[in-house]
């Protein structure tokens, strides 16, 4: 035993430090350092009162730092010394979990299954040999299965189920790698499986045969995973794959595939370490690859340049693909509808979809709803394009430690609840246009509140009068704090990066409400803690009003056309817009650069309505990338003007000009997409350089739905940099309007700070 006087201590740990291990991994280093005492959760953290000699209780505490399980993360020890008592224990113990402190909570978001129980699964004899629920200290559920906090075993949708000897034993044996495990279960105990197809029912082994054989024979199957219910079917059919759009009412939208393995991902697409590592990280999101040689079915995915490609996350999507191959896995919902995680639900969606030939299912509840999460790695850094399952709840650091609930935007709606410096994003929740959309929202708000134990006393929402999100922030009983939309997605990159000091923010999207009652879209905001100023924006063209609009890409090229004084070009249409806009009727201005990607898209053939959100611009990236694909020299832009009054103002019109002017010379589409992408990464630097020049501030953050263009952000980047900017851009949150939560609620803190409330 390390020399020294006895000291006595209590020692808190603040972060994930529940459903990682975390007890379990105190008391063995309890033994090794030769302390004594015990360990207990209590609230959201664990605490620790230790014995022993000075040096060996130092090393210890420094040791929990150093060594912590891989799940966990540690944001905050806390020790105090305890009086030292006159007979201190013997051994050290796990006790029973307390309920008296009130620090930050911090659920585990849910883990994918680990080697150690994947190698286990697949050993005939053991006692979880093919268990379809196995996990461990260090993987399984977490978020999705809790009730509440602490994360004990009775607090979770695994209370239903009581351990057999076995489980038992290796739940309370220190040495074993279930100590503690409140997902534990096998073969004997936990959750069954089942198998619905029409009449017939089968259950365990049976069941999972069935649904395997369902889809070899090019049949679509429901399956039940951790945040949800997912469609699969094969990727390689182009009939099931059809099929499986028909069921959830989506024609265009690229599918994601799930790869048994790495060599599998390999074989269909291209994978740089970065890229690698995302893809095997513990939340396993779905990761945007680019197309490699081996081909799947046109339908899951034909234009995109890239194909979503994900691990299996569970045990039982591990023996369904080792045993079936490759699947679509697409959540099981029909289009704007929220995720399915009922069984009643799914069953009756199947009964009503006859191309969906079989559930396969389980007897543990879904708690929370999560989707798969998307990300991408761009200019070598991963970065988070929705953020759900794996990653929610975990926390991020905020500077400022005041309780609220930012309410977030109206599509991709995320809401943001704050509390002691750490700001909780939610799940996606959708866009907040159904009555169904709405009820998840509401539920996800008294949800989080409840199991964060958060009581706001300031809420943030958008300035959008029409915002459903922030009719419900007007209801709640406590003042509110109204934030302008792209100011938020700014602040959003501020708030991930602790930057301080003024920035130029970019912020790029379909729409926004501005100031001045206009749309906004095309923003170049100086942004200076709680305040901003319009910098510089794209010039207002004057579109057609009206939902509908937004989604037609042909119209918003016919006004664009027009703003730039083109020749009507002999669309049938045409004559109804023009006279529309001459005469100003059902118009609106607006700066909105989502739309002028929508435009050049429709103008140059590529994709002239949106069948899903953003596809017009999507395909427009496409194309772009096909171009660059085929090699070449960098793209040359194409003409923009710039003039720098009190504001900057991008104008497009010389670039729609050149391309009228070019698509009659017969130029090519893609090329011109990818000239496009030039252009306006440079228009970006142009105006940036601008506002400097003025200004001073040398930062420059991107935000915004557009800012999801990976050809547009791997282009702007390192242009902006060569022009000696700092460039800084969402990683951890959504660019989209996922993000503006965040960027809501650090807004909302900074107005806390200064002791104003509205
Ligand atoms: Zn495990
Ligand atoms: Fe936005």
């Amino acid at each position: 035993m390390a020399q020294g006087q006895a000291v006595a201590a209590r020692v808190t740990v603040l972060g994930v430090v529940q459903g990682v291990g975390f007890r379990p991994f105190v008391a063995w280093l309890a033994r090794e350092h030769g302390v004594t005492g015990s360990v207990w959760n209590e609230q959201g953290h664990v605490v620790i009162d230790v014995y022993g000699a000075q040096g060996a209780v130092d090393a210890f505490v420094r040791d929990i730092e150093a060594r912590k399980p891989p799940a966990s993360d540690i944001r905050r020890i806390e020790r105090r010394a305890l009086p030292a008592p006159d007979a201190p224990p013997a051994g050290f113990s796990i006790a029973e979990s307390g309920d008296a402190g009130d620090g930050p909570v911090m659920p585990c978001p849910d883990l994918a299954v680990c080697d150690a129980c994947v190698a286990e699964m697949h050993t005939p004899g053991d006692p979880r040999f093919q268990n379809p629920f196995i996990s461990c200290t260090h993987c399984g559920p977490r978020f999705s299965v809790m009730r509440g906090v602490p994360y004990d075993r009775e607090n979770t949708a695994m209370d239903r189920f009581p351990m057999c000897p076995l489980c038992g034993r290796q739940y309370r044996d220190p040495s074993d790698r279930r100590y503690h495990a409140q997902t534990v279960c096998c073969n004997a105990c936990g959750p069954k499986l089942f198998y619905h197809s029409g009449e017939r029912v089968s259950e365990g082994g049976r069941a999972l045969d069935g649904a395997v054989e369902a889809l070899s024979g090019g049949g679509i199957v429901a399956v039940k995973g951790i945040g949800g219910y997912h469609l699969a079917c094969s990727p390689y059919d182009d009939r099931a794959v059809a099929a499986l759009r028909a069921a959830k009412g989506r024609e265009h939208k690229p599918f994601a595939v799930m790869f048994p393995d790495m060599a599998s991902v390999r074989a269909h697409c291209a994978v740089s370490d970065e890229e690698e590592a995302l893809l095997k990280s513990a939340p396993r999101p779905i990761v945007l690859l680019f197309k490699g040689k081996k081909v799947v079915a046109p339908g899951v995915c034909g234009t995109s340049a890239f194909l979503g490609a994900f691990l299996p996350y569970t045990p039982l999507q591990h023996l369904m693909l080792r045993r079936g191959g490759p699947l679509v896995m697409t959540s099981a919902n029909a289009t704007a509808a929220p995720l399915i995680i009922e069984d009643e639900a799914m069953l009756r969606f199947s009964r009503e979809h006859p191309e969906v030939r079989g559930v396969l299912f389980h007897d543990r509840e879904i708690l929370r709803r999560l989707d798969d999460s998307v990300a991408a790695v761009d200019l070598g850094r991963p970065r988070v394009i929705r953020r759900a399952r794996g990653y929610v709840p975990s926390a991020l650091p905020v500077p400022f430690c005041g309780s609220l609930l930012a309410y977030g935007a109206q599509e991709k709606n995320t809401v943001c609840l704050c509390r002691d410096g750490y700001a909780y994003l939610s799940t996606e929740i959708g866009d907040l246009d159904s009555l169904e959309t709405e009820c998840v929202f509401e539920r996800t708000i008294e949800d989080m509140q409840s199991l964060l134990r958060i009581a706001p006393v300031v809420s943030v929402c958008d300035m959008h009068p029409g915002y459903l999100s922030a009719w419900h922030a007007g209801r709640a009983a406590r003042p509110c704090v109204k934030a302008q939309h792209h100011h938020a997605h700014i602040v959003s990159v501020i708030a991930e990066h602790a930057l301080e000091g003024p920035v130029i923010g970019v912020a790029f999207d379909g729409t926004g409400y501005g100031t001045d009652g206009t749309v906004w879209g095309g923003e170049f905001l100086v942004v200076t803690g709680q305040g901003f100023a319009r910098a510089g924006h794209l010039k207002p063209v004057k579109f057609l009003g009206g939902d509908e609009s937004v989604r037609q890409g042909w119209k918003s090229a016919l006004c664009a056309a027009f703003d730039a004084g083109l020749p009507p070009s002999g669309d049938p249409r045409e004559a109804v817009v023009r006279a529309a806009l001459q005469s100003g009727v059902h118009t609106i201005l607006s700066s909105s650069m989502g739309r002028m990607f929508d435009a050049v898209s429709a103008m140059l053939g590529v994709c002239a309505v949106s069948a899903y959100d953003g596809q017009c611009a999507i395909e427009l990236e496409n194309a772009a990338w096909r171009a660059a694909a085929r090699g070449g020299a960098a793209a040359e832009p194409l003409a923009y003007a710039l003039s720098e009054g009190s504001a900057a103002v991008l104008d497009l019109a010389p670039c729609f000009r050149e391309i009228d002017a070019l698509l009659r010379r017969g130029a090519d589409a893609d090329a011109l997409a990818w000239r496009f992408h030039e252009t306006v990464a440079r228009a970006i630097v142009g105006v940036c350089e601008s506002i400097a020049k003025r200004q001073g501030v040398r930062t420059v953050a991107l935000s915004g739905g557009v800012f999801q263009n990976r050809l547009l952000l791997g282009r702007v980047v390192p242009l902006l940099r060569v022009a000696g900017f700092d460039v800084y851009w969402n990683e951890r949150v959504p660019s989209g309007d996922g993000g503006v939560s965040l960027g809501q609620a650090l807004i909302g803190l900074i107005s806390l700070e200064k002791g104003g409330s509205a």
